[in-house]
């Protein structure tokens, strides 16, 4: 069935039990959103956009090497749904038994028949938003879920056999100290997952949270303690042998994430679900960002597509660099410019040449890669090569 064709494949469930107040995430509360009969519907809607993408020319008999169920909390929705989108995929594509299938799931949605479920029906990593194992610190952050839940999600994803397990961790949270930090992470190891993302908690506007930082009510994080955070995170994981391979993620050998390594790599996507986006043949196209009005559309065999635009050279180019620079072996500067049609000393010669020079930058052998003790910073030299 393949045709040479391949993509990366993102389902988006814009669905959680509750709306976290630091989220600025596409995902609603389900009871606001019309409960289980709204995302029935919205379900049917995403089955009908995956049987239009996989009809067009860009993508019939693609091969998808990773697959990935992403939201929001994709595991709010019955297990037989999930499935039931999972089985038609792989009518539609080319989806090989190696593929790469990632579930996200949120403590408090997942018990152990849902995960061998998912299991059976071909998921074969699981991506727990754990956050903490802090009691106090849930609570902050407006977690569904306690400490406890947490580890009962981890326990019930291996009792029913999922061999490769993420667990998402925050830290820099207002009144978070460096202690509990280094506690999360600890229980983290004890539960000894094969892959470990670690974020930064955002400020994001618009948020409760950010509403609370604003008037006082909660500190705003502090950078000090969120460096000293990150490089607790390096120490502690690294020395239980996991890779710090990019930026925020961490692995055991052979444990990286396919699906963001393609990410990582600039490689084609297609995002299917509202506010999904996609990358293809040099274009770049992102959906409807609210659930309703992407079903209605496609209940009336419209695509949904929001915005869409060509892109330059030199945005490609900017964007394969700044994907690229956030993993540990940073990018080979032939292999971009094969990639991107124009070298990266081209474009950003100047920017290149002074990031080298302030240390923030390392071009050795035809790779250019951000030393390790700047990660923490780098989101001031991935700035550099926005187009
Ligand atoms: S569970 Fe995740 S996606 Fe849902 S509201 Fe909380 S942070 Fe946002």
């Amino acid at each position: 069935m393949s045709t040479g064709l391949e993509t990366s494949l993102y389902l988006h469930f814009p669905f959680c039990l509750r709306k976290c107040p630091y989220c600025d995430f596409a995902s609603e509360p389900l009871d606001e959103a019309g409960g289980l009969a709204a995302a029935r519907r919205y379900l049917d809607a995403l089955a009908i956009e995956l049987d239009l993408r996989a009809a067009t020319d860009e993508f019939r008999g693609a091969s998808v090497p990773t697959l990935y169920l992403g939201g929001g909390t994709p595991t709010v929705l019955p297990a037989d749904w999930l499935a039931e989108i999972i089985s038609r995929i792989k009518q539609r594509f080319a989806l090989s038994p190696e593929a790469e299938i990632t579930v996200e799931a949120n403590p408090g949605t997942v018990d152990e028949e849902k995960i061998a479920a998912l299991l059976a029906a071909g998921v074969n990593r699981v991506s727990l938003g754990v956050q903490s194992f802090s009691d106090a610190v849930l609570r902050a952050l407006g977690r569904i879920h306690n400490a406890a839940e947490a580890e009962a999600a981890v326990q019930a994803a291996r009792a029913a056999g999922c061999a490769n397990l993420n667990l998402d961790l925050i830290y820099g949270i207002p009144n978070q100290s460096l202690e509990e930090w280094r506690e999360t992470l600890q229980r983290a190891l004890d539960l000894q997952p094969e892959h470990v993302a670690t974020y930064a908690l955002s400020v994001e506007p618009g948020t409760p949270l950010a509403a609370d930082v604003e008037t006082g009510r909660l500190p705003a994080p502090d950078d000090d303690l969120s460096a000293d955070m990150y490089a607790a995170s390096g120490e502690l994981l690294c020395g239980a042998g996991y890779s710090h391979y990019e930026i925020s993620n961490f692995a055991r050998p052979g444990r990286e994430s396919q699906h963001n390594r393609r990410y990582w790599a600039n490689a084609e996507y297609l995002g299917l679900g509202a506010s999904a986006h996609c990358y293809r043949g040099g274009l770049r196209w992102n959906n409807l960002p609210s659930q309703g009005v992407y079903t209605v559309w496609l209940e009336r065999g419209r695509l949904p597509v929001a915005r869409a635009e060509a892109l330059s050279q030199r945005q490609r180019l900017g964007e394969t660099l700044m994907l690229g620079l956030r993993r540990a072996e940073g990018v080979n500067e032939e292999e971009v410019a094969n990639l991107c049609g124009i070298a990266p000393r081209e474009a950003f010669s100047e920017e290149i040449d002074r990031l080298c020079s302030q240390g923030l930058l390392i071009a050795a052998a035809g790779d250019l890669r951000v030393p390790r003790e700047k990660w923490f910073i780098s989101n001031e030299v991935l700035a550099q090569f926005v187009p």
